[in-house]
């Protein structure tokens, strides 16, 4: 198939791909589906090899939020049955945070809801990273707090943050779709904040929220712009309580599809399957780990993933590694590049607009917080499954804010 031999090459050089390329990728059919994966894997193992990133989070705050993001079981309104919990003590933190590095995580991410932190929050959580890294020199810490003001993301890096995670989540058209108490280009902002402050820029999106192709599209190609290390990718989460709970239009295909066209148009950066992947991918989450690698270990911010030992016999089984604590995650000409160096450290051209970007998890959110239909986009929405599939959501009852014990 020409497409895929054009994408592919142009992955191994790190070259971007058009619009129309990547619009392609998600026009391909099932019966080309694996040719899809297929190509991707070939780009991944270029730049990655057959490492998996282990992400782990916690979530130091739950719920509670006075925004209104749409897909965020944490919104202003919603009724979804999540745990709620203000701010853990750094030494609660740490504990959860132990769990995810026993099970071979190398990476913690410091999440907590909310439009962003006042200098008090930036204090706790720099207590709490102290006491991570008092224990485990070695860990890689992200912190995805919100939106950022003045001087904080400076404070971050002092106090031994590595990344900052604030993901863009859609495309800029449709973002007030989605949310209306903040704009995409407030995500923006803090994402070049962070950036500015030399923090390695955590960027993704959530598909699944009734957004069209070309919606998919604009927010990779904007988070390339932006310059982001790392792409999540996470899979809307319909949690029942939200304005989002009956937007079940993704598939285990079409999930493949997205990662390939991420990959793709991010051939050297870490693509990670984030939150949705157990609910969305199901039994297909292995052939996920051919285009991605980087996953989150275990349990998400609100709902429960699979057991994190069957992450691991899922890495095992399907002939990838865990990545180690010393071993680098991007290739060396984007980490020599420095933090955050941008796509455009890698040949393709990405400006270096570096603007941008933010998001994730909205602050975290991304990962577990599921969302609704995205108002005037849903028409353009590839509705593959009308089946409601509630019975796949699990809210989160352990680890971080309970008394059992997280699963790592
Ligand atoms: S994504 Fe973040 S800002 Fe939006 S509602 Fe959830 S916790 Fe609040």
């Amino acid at each position: 198939m020409d497409l895929l031999d054009t994408l592919t090459a142009k992955g191994l050089r790190r070259e971007i791909p058009t619009r129309e390329e990547a619009l392609a990728v998600l026009a391909t059919t099932d019966d080309e589906l694996l040719d899809v994966v297929a190509a991707a894997s070939r780009v991944r193992r270029q730049w990655f090899g057959r490492r998996v990133k282990l992400n782990y989070l916690v979530n130091l705050k739950s719920g509670l939020c006075p925004e209104d993001c749409n897909y965020c079981s944490q919104r202003l309104g919603s009724k979804a049955e999540i745990l709620k919990y203000t701010w853990l003590k750094p030494e609660q933190a740490a504990e959860a945070a132990a769990a995810g590095l026993a099970g071979g995580a190398k990476r913690v991410c410091l999440v907590a809801s909310g439009r962003g932190p006042t200098d008090r929050d930036i204090d706790r959580v720099a207590d709490t990273i102290a006491a991570i890294k008092d224990a485990n020199e070695a860990v890689e810490v992200c912190a995805c707090l919100g939106l950022l003001s003045d001087n904080q993301a400076e404070r971050l890096k002092a106090a031994g943050a590595d990344a900052y995670n604030h993901n863009l989540n859609t495309s800029e058209a449709t973002y007030g779709d989605i949310t209306t108490t903040h704009t995409y280009a407030d995500r923006v902002d803090t994402v070049t904040k962070a950036h500015g402050a030399g923090l390695s820029a955590c960027s993704g999106l959530i598909a699944g929220m009734g957004e069209s192709d070309e919606d998919l599209v604009d927010v990779v190609f904007a988070l390339r712009e932006i310059g982001s290390d790392s792409v999540p990718v996470n899979f809307l989460i319909p949690f029942e309580g939200t304005p989002l709970a009956k937007e079940w239009n993704l598939t285990p295909q079409r999930c493949l599809r997205i990662l390939a066209m991420v990959r793709f148009v991010c051939p050297d950066v870490e693509v990670r399957i984030a939150g949705g992947r157990e609910v969305h991918l199901r039994s297909m989450q292995p052939l996920g780990l051919h285009i991605a690698n980087s996953i989150f270990l275990g349990d998400y911010l609100t709902s429960e993933g699979q057991a994190g030992q069957t992450d691991l016999d899922m890495i095992a089984d399907a002939g990838f590694e865990v990545e180690g604590a010393g071993e680098p995650t991007l290739p060396r000409h984007r980490s020599e590049a420095g933090l955050g160096g941008g796509c455009g450290s890698g040949g393709g051209g990405c400006s270096d607009a570096a603007s941008d970007v933010a998001s994730e998890d909205a602050h975290a959110c991304g990962t577990g917080g599921g969302c609704g239909p995205c108002g005037s986009h849903a028409e353009a929405a590839s509705h593959e499954n009308d089946e409601l599939r509630s019975d796949l959501v699990r809210v989160r009852r352990r680890g971080a804010g309970t008394e059992l014990a997280p699963n790592a």
